[in-house]
Parts: C-alpha cells; structure tokens; sequence
C-alpha cells in the first residue's frame, strides 16, 4: 500500500496517520472547512477538501469521498469509527472503485447493522440473547410483552451511539415509548424499526475485541468494561474487566469468536454483550469496525491494531503475536469531552487557549486538538482520549486519575473533572460498577468534582503565572481557572 485515505476526523484520523507513517504509507485526509481541529490536518500527507452543509454531511457523502480517493491514487479507505464506518453501501462502492476498504465485507457490515438481523443470526449460531419482542403488529407485542415482563427497552434497528433506546417500566408507558423511539430512530438513522428487548437490571457492559484475516484465522484479544455510560455512551472503558473469572470470559470469547467465524468476518470487530448480575451474559451486538475504546486493548496486548487492520486487509495473515497475544496488566481510557459537566453536560464550544496534555510513562494521549484550535458544535464533543497502563487495576487507576490532574484544557469547558471525580469515587475504585453507576451516583459525583475534582493547585498556579505573561492575546482562560482550582 502506498497512500491510504481517511475518511474521519478528529482524534481518530490523527491516530490512523500515526500508524500509517509508522509503516511507510503516505495519508490524504478528507477535511471539511469547518473543521477546525489541527492535529490530523498537521499530521497527513495530504488533505483533500471536503464540499457540503452541514459538515456532517460530506463526512457522510459517500460518493464525493471515493470521488477524492481516486483523484487522488489512494489505494485504500479506513473509515474510522462513526460516520460511513458501518455503511455497507459504501464499503461495497469502495471495493467496487478498486480500492481496499479497511474493515469487514460488506454483507458482514450489513447483517450486524440490522440489530433484529444480528440477533437472528446469533441465534442461530447458539448465543444466548436477551429476550426480546420483533413483531411489528401492536396487538401481538402487546401480549408478548406481559410474557416477557417489565422492564423493558425498545431500541433502534438500525441504532448506534445510545440513540433511539427507551425503558419501560409499565404497560402503560409501551405505546408512548415505542413511539419517541421511532420519532429519535428516524432522525438519527432514516429508519423508524424498532423492536424491545428485556432490560436487564443492574447490568455490566462488557465486549470482545475479535480479528479475523482473510485465511480463516479468527482471535479474540480479550474483553473490554464498559459499563461507566451516561444515556447508553460509553465514558470510561478498561481492559481486562474486574468483574468476570477466567471461565466467564472463556465462555464469552468463546461465543465472540463463533459469531465472528460464522458470519465469515474480517479484520476487527467488537462484539457487546450484556452480563447480568446472576453471572449470565447475553449478545446485544456487533460492532463491526474499530471501536473508539481500542487503544485499552492495545495497552494490554502490546498490539497495534490499526496497523493489524491494514495488513488483514490486504491479505496478509494475522502473525503468532496477534494469534498468541497475552493480556497483561490493566488499562483504562477516559473520554475528553467538551462539554460542561456541571450544567447537564451540554456541549460548549470556543478556542482552547491553553492545552498541555499529561506526560508520563503508562500514559497516552490520543487527541484531535492542540492549543488555539477552535472546538465547534459542528461535531462530536469527543476531542481526546486519555489512556493509561498499570500493572494491575489499582496502579492504572492511580495513574489516570494523576493524569487527569495534569491535564489543563481552559478556554472551553471539559468533563476532566468529571470523570477525575469517578477514578476517585469508592464504588470505582471498587470495582462495584454497573451501567447505571453515573446516574445513581451523580449527585455525589458533581459534588466531588466541584471540591477536589479538578486541576492540581500547582498545576493551575503554573498556568495562571503563563497566562499572566501572555499580554498579547484576551484570555478567558483566567476566569475558566476558578472552575478549576476550587
Ligand atoms: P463505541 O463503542 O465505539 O463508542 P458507539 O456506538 O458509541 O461505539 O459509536 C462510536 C462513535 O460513533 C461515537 O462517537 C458516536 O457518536 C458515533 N456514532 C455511532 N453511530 C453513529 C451513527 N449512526 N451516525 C453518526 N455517528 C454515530
Ligand atoms: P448502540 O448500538 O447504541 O451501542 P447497544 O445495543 O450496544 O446500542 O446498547 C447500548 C447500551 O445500552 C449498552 O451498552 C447497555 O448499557 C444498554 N443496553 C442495551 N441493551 C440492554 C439490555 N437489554 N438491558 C440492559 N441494558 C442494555
Ligand atoms: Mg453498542
């Protein structure tokens, strides 16, 4: 391969490049002009300009990015995570160009797209799933749903990123439910299918990464704890997960790499599963690209798996490292939002005039901005991700919560605090975590962050010394300090 085209942005472009030119291949960057976050536009080869309002959609024009891939020779496409990574319309139109799509076949991509597909073919290749309703006549869900019993949780088809999902807790709430659902489902994914589930209580989110090459090897690197969510999104993810024995994560590798073996996938997949208190877990779905949680698989593997996507895609076998791969130690990655914690999380947007990520060993930054970059609503709040390794679960829980400390973004307002509250809380540290942790705990949790949660006191004197210095430029930042060193 010579020159391999993202279709993303952000932190995860920034992360592909960085592969690719470890292994020699030149990169060109589709960039839209609105987006103005530097570090993958610093880091590629090439760019290619993006056309269309809003910017969402020309990350999402299909034809206009294989249009630039092949203006531009590039031999292949990776896709990233979200926008046109889970489209199978487009993986086959970028294979029909003759240019390699780094990620699975299309028609893997699009049976685990349909969420009532995947769960049929799991089915049938004997994982257990949730119960779950998939009629479409009103009459015959409504008996199936005393048969199943409350809660419940319609969900999307077609959905991802905790879109189109809603409990139930009564029969009268089923109707009102179905219908938001289908309201939320259509605008995210032009589809209003939706079908109900049994809600599991209490329940841990943990997942598979599997890889597959074309020659019929199919391995899983481990699991991965997800369940620290706020409204079905993922916040904080580790590697391994604290709360299952060697037999429970035999019996769900096991059942990874069944589904991913006979539905003839390649290069990597996730695979999620929901574990129940009682120790029984069961398939929700399949994630059938690389997942934003990654990098924590790659701390405890010692693989790059970006780099592994791209061998497999070209046909190269997965080597005894990636067969053989030991798990060892623990790593966590915490999402850097740009959102403000303290008011409902609501997005925030401005320059960043002050950016200095932690350093250390154990830790790593994979960021898509730097100092000066302007944060816009055009896109996701996601603009880092703070992974760090420990020996064990205590040192890396040590560690990012130090990190965390040291990491000062000022001129927008971020969750760092946030989430340095949940590395802190008992119940964590813990590991006593299930996915309604940040909804049970959050009034104790913006409490901790407004006393202690922020950044380190002598942290925060060295930049209010920097920021007197800096004469030249306005500096809201002095103000966003307070938040910061109370
Ligand atoms: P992960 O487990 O990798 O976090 P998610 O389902 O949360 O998986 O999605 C990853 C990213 O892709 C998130 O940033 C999410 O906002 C985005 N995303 C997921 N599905 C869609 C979609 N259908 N359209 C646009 N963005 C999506
Ligand atoms: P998405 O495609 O949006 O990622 P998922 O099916 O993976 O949708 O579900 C997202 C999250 O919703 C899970 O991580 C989990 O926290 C919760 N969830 C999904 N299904 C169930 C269920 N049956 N019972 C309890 N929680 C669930
Ligand atoms: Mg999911």
């Amino acid at each position: 391969m010579r020159k391999l085209l993202v279709a993303n942005r952000g932190e995860i472009a920034a992360r592909i490049i960085r592969t690719a030119r470890r292994m020699g291949i030149r990169t060109c960057l589709v960039v839209h002009p609105a987006d103005r976050s530097s570090v993958a536009r610093e880091a590629a080869d090439e760019l290619a300009e993006l056309q269309g309002d809003p910017a969402v959609s020309a990350y999402l024009d299909a034809q206009q990015i294989i249009r630039l891939a092949i203006d531009r020779n590039c031999d292949a496409i990776h896709p990233g995570y979200g926008f046109l990574s889970e489209n199978a319309g487009f993986a086959r139109d970028v294979e029909n160009a003759g240019i390699v799509w780094i990620g699975p076949p299309a028609d893997v991509i699009a049976l685990m797209g349909d969420k009532v597909e995947a769960r049929r073919f799991a089915q049938e290749h004997g994982v257990p799933l949730v119960p779950s309703i998939q009629e479409a006549d009103r009459q015959l869900m409504m008996e199936q749903v005393d048969v199943i019993g409350f809660p419940l949780l319609v969900k999307a088809v077609a959905g991802g990123g905790g879109k189109g999902m809603r409990i139930v807790r009564d029969r009268e709430g089923v109707e009102g439910a179905i219908e938001q659902a289908k309201r939320e489902a259509l605008r995210y994914f032009g589809d209003d299918r939706v079908y109900i589930e049994r809600y599991i209580e209490q329940p841990r989110h943990i997942e598979v990464q599997v890889f597959a090459d074309r020659h019929g090897n199919v391995v899983h690197l481990g699991e991965r704890e997800c369940s620290i969510q706020r409204r079905f999104q993922k916040l904080i993810e580790e590697s391994p997960s604290a709360a299952i024995n060697p037999e429970l994560r035999s019996a769900m590798c096991e059942a990874a790499v069944k589904l991913a073996r006979a539905s003839g996938y390649r290069n990597a997949g996730t695979v999620e599963f929901i574990l129940g208190k009682d120790g029984r877990f069961y398939f929700i779905e399949m994630n059938t690209r690389l997942q934003v949680e990654h990098p924590v698989t790659e701390l405890v593997s010692g693989l790059d798996l970006v780099e592994w996507q791209l061998r497999v895609a070209f046909g190269e076998r997965l080597s005894a490292a990636v067969m053989d791969a030991r798990i060892a130690g623990h790593a966590i990655e915490c999402r850097i939002n740009v959102e403000d914690a303290a008011s409902g999380f609501l997005p925030d947007t401005g320059q960043i005039v002050r950016y200095r990520a932690p350093e250390g060993e154990g830790i790593r930054i994979d960021s898509g901005v730097q100092e000066l970059d302007h944060v816009t609503d055009a896109f996701d709040p996601m603009v880092a991700k703070l992974i760090v390794w420990g020996r064990d679960r205590d040192c890396a829980i040590r560690t990012a919560e130090a990190a965390l400390g040291q990491f000062c973004v000022l001129g927008v307002e971020t969750n760092i605090a946030y989430l340095r509250a949940i590395l802190r809380h008992p119940d964590y540290v813990a590991g006593a975590i299930d996915t309604g942790f940040l909804e049970n705990c959050h009034d104790g949790l913006l409490s901790a962050m407004v006393s202690d949660g922020g950044l380190d006191p002598d942290v925060a004197a060295a930049f209010v010394a920097l920021s007197i210095r800096e004469t030249q430029r306005e500096i809201p930042a002095l103000a966003a300090l307070g938040a910061w060193k109370n």
